[in-house]
């Protein structure tokens, strides 16, 4: 599979293609019992999942970096598989989701990796991990300004947020207001294509301390954003 990776403009190691191909097979492995994709056929998991999940690599620096709502571990997986010096926490609300996660940090024998199992609104309230991340990112967790307020507390000031997204023109307008209000300013939303679906990276630095009373919970990131 380094030729798709190629065809993509991406260059990847001998070591970084098995762990790529050990990361699908234990997908496939668990999918069955534990519900993780949709898409299973090795190609488009390639593209969709993995490819889709580090074309924007180059914005993640060396750091801490926590990833909201990772699901089957997009795009922090991938990401850590291309740059292994991020220290990387993966934070997902579904149990069996996590243990799925931490199979593959341990058979991938990633380093500096820990998953929490846990509601974002709730982990953002701990002490621990309030504003002490250099960057969060999220792909597919929900619209752009619920997602800020899940994300926005976890990052440290001088930090970014970088969110993956489809079309995201309509949810950048939408999120103007909760972009401010948790201490961030628009940085850049890096629009491109894969293959023929639209993809955008929005990216938001932290620019002031988000306010203690975010997130606010009890489900009104979703019902009432800001
Ligand atoms: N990020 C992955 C991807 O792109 O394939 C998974 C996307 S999946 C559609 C959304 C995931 O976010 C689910 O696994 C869900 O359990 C998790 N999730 C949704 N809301 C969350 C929250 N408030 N805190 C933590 N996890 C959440």
């Amino acid at each position: 599979m380094k030729n798709l990776f190629e065809k993509f403009g991406i260059e990847i190691t001998k070591e970084q293609e098995e762990k790529f191909e050990k990361y699908y097979q234990i997908l496939i492995e668990y999918n069955s019992k534990f519900n993780i994709t949709a898409i299973t056929e090795k190609e488009d998991v390639y593209k969709k999942h993995f490819i889709d999940s580090i074309l924007g690599v180059d914005k993640f620096d060396v750091g801490k970096l926590i990833d909201v709502g990772s699901g089957g571990g997009f795009p922090a997986i991938p990401i850590k598989i291309m740059k292994e010096e991020i220290d990387l926490t993966l934070l997902e609300a579904t149990g069996k989701k996590c243990e799925f996660l931490k199979a593959v940090v341990r058979e991938l024998d990633l380093k500096n990796v820990t998953v929490i199992n846990g509601r974002a609104e709730d982990i953002a309230r701990e002490e621990s991990k309030r504003e002490k991340f250099d960057m969060c990112s999220a792909r597919a967790v929900a619209r752009l300004n619920t997602l800020l307020e899940y994300c926005m507390p976890f990052v440290k000031v001088g930090g970014k947020f970088i969110s993956f997204k489809g079309d995201a023109k309509e949810e950048v307008i939408e999120a103007e207001n909760a972009i401010k209000v948790l201490g961030g300013k628009l940085e850049e939303v890096k629009e491109y294509t894969l293959e023929d679906a639209k993809r955008a990276l929005v990216v938001v630095k932290k620019v002031k301390s988000t306010d203690k009373k975010y997130p606010r919970g009890q489900g009104k990131e979703r019902k009432n954003p800001l």
